[in-house]
C-alpha cells in the first residue's frame, strides 16, 4: 500500500480563525497539525465587556484550548509566542527558542489595540483586546470607588468617579452602557460617603455619530437610549492627546480616573513579518484564495487581513468573517489533499454577512440583518440568544445563561472582588 504524505501545518493563534480552521483539519489523517497560541485559551472576545464591567466571569468567555481540541489527536497545541516567520525556509520561530517547521502556515494572530500612531497613549489608557486587560479594566473602575470613598476632597472624587470611554463603535457603545447600570443602579446602596449615581460615563467619538458602521436609524437609536441612562455622548470630539487622568479635546478637556481606548485596533506584530507589504494598521491583502501572494503555502484569516471577497464585498473585523476565513482555510486544505487535487483552481472566498449587534445599556440591544432592523427589548433577546449560541461549548452557554438570568433578575452583578495591592495607595497619604 502507497504510504500516505502527511502535510505539516502550522497554525499561529487559536481565535476565531485559527480555531476554526484546526476543526476542519481534526483527525484528517494527512495532516500533523500544530497551533500554537501565545495563550492557553480560546477568547470569546464579544463578551469581554462583560468581564469588565463585572456581570461574568472569565471562565464563561474563555476556554482551554487543549481541552477543545483534545479530541483532535493529529493536533498538538503549543504555549509559545510567535517572534519570527521566514518564509523562504519554512520556518517559524517561538520566544520559547523552538522552531517549527511547516508545509503550510496559517496567520490567524488576531488584531491588538491601536492608537493611530500615538502609541504614547497606551500608557494612560486600558485597553480590551485580552482578559487581562478586561481585569484591569474592572479592577480600576472598583478601585476608583474605593478611593474615591476614601477622599476628602470633591474635585479628586469627581475624576475617580468619572469614566471616559474614547471610540463610539460596539465596544465603547456596549461599554459605556454597562458602567452606568452597573455602578449608578447595581451599586447604589453600597457605599456611604460617595453617591453612585453622581457617576460619569462620557463616551467620545470623533465622527458624527455612534456607531458609524450603522445604519443612522440605529446610531439615533443608541445615543439617545445610552443618554437616557446617563452617559454623556460626545460626537464630532476629535481627541488630540491623552496624558495621566485627562482626555484633551478640541473642544475641552475630560478629567478621568479611569480613561479607556476603544477606539482602533491593528493587526498583531507578527503580520509584520510576513514577506508582504501591510497597510497602515498592520493588515495583510492575501488573493482570493486567501493566500499571500506569491506564497501559496502561506494563508492569512481574520483581523490580520484587509481585503474584499470573491463579490468585491469588503470583509470586516468581526468575529464570523474571521471563522469562515478560518473553516474555508481548512476547507481547502483538506479538498487539495485529496490524491489527483494538487495543483488545482483555487476557489475564491466568500464572506456570508451575518449582520451586526450591539447591546445598548441592560436590556436593549440594536440589531442590523441585511434589510432587518431591530431594537429595545426584542433586539436584546436576539442578541442573547445569538451569543449564547456561539459560545464555544455547552458548558460555557449554561453557565452564561444562569450568570445573566441572575445578574438581570437582581439588577446586581457579581464579579466584584480584587485583591489589596499597597502600591494602589501610595498617593493617597
Ligand atoms: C471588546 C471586543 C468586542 C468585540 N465584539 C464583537 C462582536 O460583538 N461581534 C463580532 O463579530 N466581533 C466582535 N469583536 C471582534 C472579534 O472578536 C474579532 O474580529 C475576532 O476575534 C477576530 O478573530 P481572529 O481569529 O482573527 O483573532 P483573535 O480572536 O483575536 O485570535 C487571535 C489569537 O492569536 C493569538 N496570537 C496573537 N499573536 C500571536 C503570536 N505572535 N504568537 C502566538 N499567538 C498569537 C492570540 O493570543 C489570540 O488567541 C470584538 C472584539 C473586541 C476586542
Amino acid at each position: 500500500m502507497a504510504e500516505i504524505e502527511v502535510k505539516k501545518v502550522v497554525i499561529i493563534g487559536g481565535g476565531f480563525a485559527g480555531l476554526e480552521c484546526a476543526k476542519q483539519l481534526a483527525n484528517k489523517p494527512t495532516f500533523d497539525v500544530t497551533l500554537i497560541d501565545r495563550a492557553n485559551h480560546h477568547l470569546f472576545q464579544p463578551l469581554l465587556y462583560q468581564v469588565a464591567t463585572a456581570t461574568l466571569p472569565a471562565n464563561d468567555i474563555a476556554r482551554s484550548l487543549r481541552s477543545i481540541l483534545a479530541d483532535a489527536g493529529n493536533i498538538t497545541v503549543l504555549m509559545d509566542e510567535v517572534t519570527e516567520i521566514d518564509s523562504n525556509v519554512n520556518l517559524v520561530h517561538g520566544k520559547s527558542g523552538k522552531a517549527y517547521s511547516f508545509d503550510t502556515l496559517v496567520v490567524a494572530a488576531g488584531a491588538k489595540t491601536g492608537y493611530f500612531g500615538n502609541d504614547h497613549w497606551a500608557q494612560h489608557t486600558l485597553g480590551m483586546k485580552t482578559l487581562a486587560e478586561a481585569y484591569e479594566v474592572c479592577e480600576t473602575v472598583l478601585k476608583n470607588l474605593e478611593k474615591a470613598e476614601l477622599s476628602d476632597d470633591k474635585a479628586e472624587q469627581e475624576k475617580l468617579m468619572t469614566i471616559a470611554i474614547v471610540g463610539g463603535g460596539p465596544t465603547g457603545v456596549e461599554l459605556s452602557g454597562a458602567f452606568v447600570e452597573l455602578i449608578q443602579r447595581s451599586m447604589r446602596r453600597n457605599f456611604r460617603r460617595i453617591d453612585t449615581s453622581k457617576l460619569k460615563v462620557i463616551l467620545v467619538e470623533a465622527g458624527a455619530r455612534i456607531l458609524p458602521t450603522y445604519e443612522a436609524e440605529s446610531s439615533a437609536y443608541a445615543q439617545k437610549r445610552l443618554e437616557s441612562l446617563g452617559v454623556e455622548v460626545l460626537t464630532s470630539t476629535m481627541v488630540t492627546d491623552i496624558q495621566e487622568g485627562r482626555v484633551i479635546t478640541k473642544s475641552g478637556e475630560i478629567l478621568a480616573g479611569t480613561i479607556l481606548w476603544a477606539a482602533g485596533v491593528q493587526a498583531e506584530s507578527i503580520v509584520g513579518k510576513l514577506p508582504v507589504e501591510a497597510n497602515r494598521a498592520g493588515k495583510v491583502t492575501p488573493e482570493l484564495s486567501l493566500a499571500l501572494p506569491g506564497y501559496p503555502n502561506i494563508f492569512v484569516a481574520g483581523d490580520v487581513t484587509f481585503m474584499k471577497d470573491s463579490n468585491g464585498v469588503p470583509v470586516p473585523g468581526v468575529a464570523p468573517a474571521a471563522s469562515q476565513m478560518g473553516r474555508f482555510i481548512g476547507k481547502l486544505l483538506v479538498k487539495e489533499a485529496i490524491p489527483g487535487n494538487a495543483g488545482m483552481e483555487r476557489p475564491g472566498f466568500v464572506y456570508w454577512d451575518k449582520g451586526a449587534m450591539a447591546i445598548v445599556g441592560r436590556s436593549h440591544a440594536v440589531v442590523e440583518f441585511g434589510k432587518i432592523q431591530l431594537k429595545g427589548f426584542v433586539a436584546w433577546l436576539a442578541w442573547l440568544f445569538i451569543h449564547i449560541l456561539f459560545l464555544v461549548d455547552f458548558r460555557s452557554k449554561l453557565s452564561v445563561f444562569i450568570h445573566w438570568l441572575w445578574s438581570y433578575i437582581t439588577n446586581a452583578p457579581g464579579v466584584r472582588v480584587f485583591e489589596y495591592k499597597p502600591e494602589d495607595y501610595k498617593d493617597n497619604k
